[in-house]
């Protein structure tokens, strides 16, 4: 369904946010995340990646300051980002570029506005490391308009905030940003639908089986529901949330990792409940014949 036919279906209701941290190497992505899940991570307790015996942490997570939610990707760098374009999963609303004040724009900062503007994304500046001496702020300021990123004082729409990872300046306002952008782009989704959504990631754990981490973009994934993921399917025997606490059901923006399917999916695949565990595993089956035709193509050519 196309977005306007969706927006006209009875049920839509705002969901929060996906937001994806991007920018040049060592200027502050991971500190930024850990940062704002330390002040509004769902829990204060260290995230339980036990639990369920999983041991790998989930690479999304859920925050939440003034009652509104946002989920945040962690995503391996830009190119991982527009692959899942190209795949056709536009999981991200938002991203948020962060640039070192001490460095300014750098090869991969200009490399992760190009991919944001590619996939059509808000982009909100997060000027970061202003705690340090050396700090710049004007002049990455003006590198920053120089490529077209203008704040609504000078015109434009992109939001900048000033921050730190190391003090936790800005972090608030970071936030604050998210949330206006979101409610700006009226996201919504229709939780009373069956789930969809993408695979952000998925392994292979010895004996607990598949391993997969969906995000649920649309509608609500339930425990005991059929998913077809590319080319591979199950049902969804174990699920877990962002903390790794077992969840009966995930409803829109949701991250979650579960188990039960029969073989690991790629990265960026689709997902979808169907009706019946023999549906998905005729679909499933075809996509894998499909698929092995064409890499013997490949091989012969
Ligand atoms: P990433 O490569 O973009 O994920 O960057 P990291 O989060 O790993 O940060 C790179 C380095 O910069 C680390 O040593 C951080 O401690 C440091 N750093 C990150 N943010 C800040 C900040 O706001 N202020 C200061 N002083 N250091 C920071």
């Amino acid at each position: 369904a196309t977005i306007t036919e969706r927006k006209a279906s009875a049920n839509q209701l705002p969901r929060p946010p996906i937001v994806t941290i991007m920018g040049h190497v060592d200027h502050g992505k991971t500190s930024l995340l850990d940062r704002i899940r330390q002040q509004y991570g769902l829990s204060s307790d260290v995230v339980s990646t036990e639990a369920g015996g999983i041991t790998q942490v989930l690479r999304a997570w859920r925050v939440e300051k003034g009652g509104k939610s946002t989920t945040f990707l962690d995503t391996p760098g830009h190119e991982a980002f527009t692959k899942m374009r190209a795949r056709g999963a536009n999981v991200t609303d938002i991203a948020v570029i962060v640039v070192s004040a001490s460095d300014g724009v750098m090869p991969q900062t200009e490399e992760a506005i190009a991919h944001a503007r590619a996939a059509d994304v808000d982009i909100i500046v997060a000027i970061n490391k202003v705690d340090l001496p050396d700090a710049n702020i004007d002049k990455t300021r003006r590198q920053l308009y120089q490529l077209n990123l203008l704040p609504d004082t000078m015109g434009g729409d992109v939001p900048f905030v000033e921050c730190s990872a190391k003090t936790g300046k800005g972090i608030d306002e970071l936030l604050d940003s998210v949330a206006v952008l979101a409610e700006l782009a009226e996201l919504t989704a229709d939780p009373t639908q069956a789930g969809s959504g993408t695979c952000l990631e998925a392994y292979l754990e010895g004996d607990r089986g598949v391993i997969a981490t969906l995000l649920v973009q649309n509608g609500t994934l339930s425990k005991g529901d059929v998913v077809l993921c590319g080319a591979t399917f199950g049902r969804v025997r174990a699920m877990y949330d962002d903390l790794g606490r077992p969840i009966e059901e995930a409803g829109p923006s949701t991250p979650v990792k579960f188990i039960g399917l029969d073989e690991v999916p790629d990265a960026d695949d689709p997902f979808y409940v169907v009706d019946n565990i023999a549906t998905a595993r005729e679909i499933a089956g075809k996509r894998r014949e499909r698929r092995s035709e064409t890499d013997r193509f490949k091989f012969q050519a």
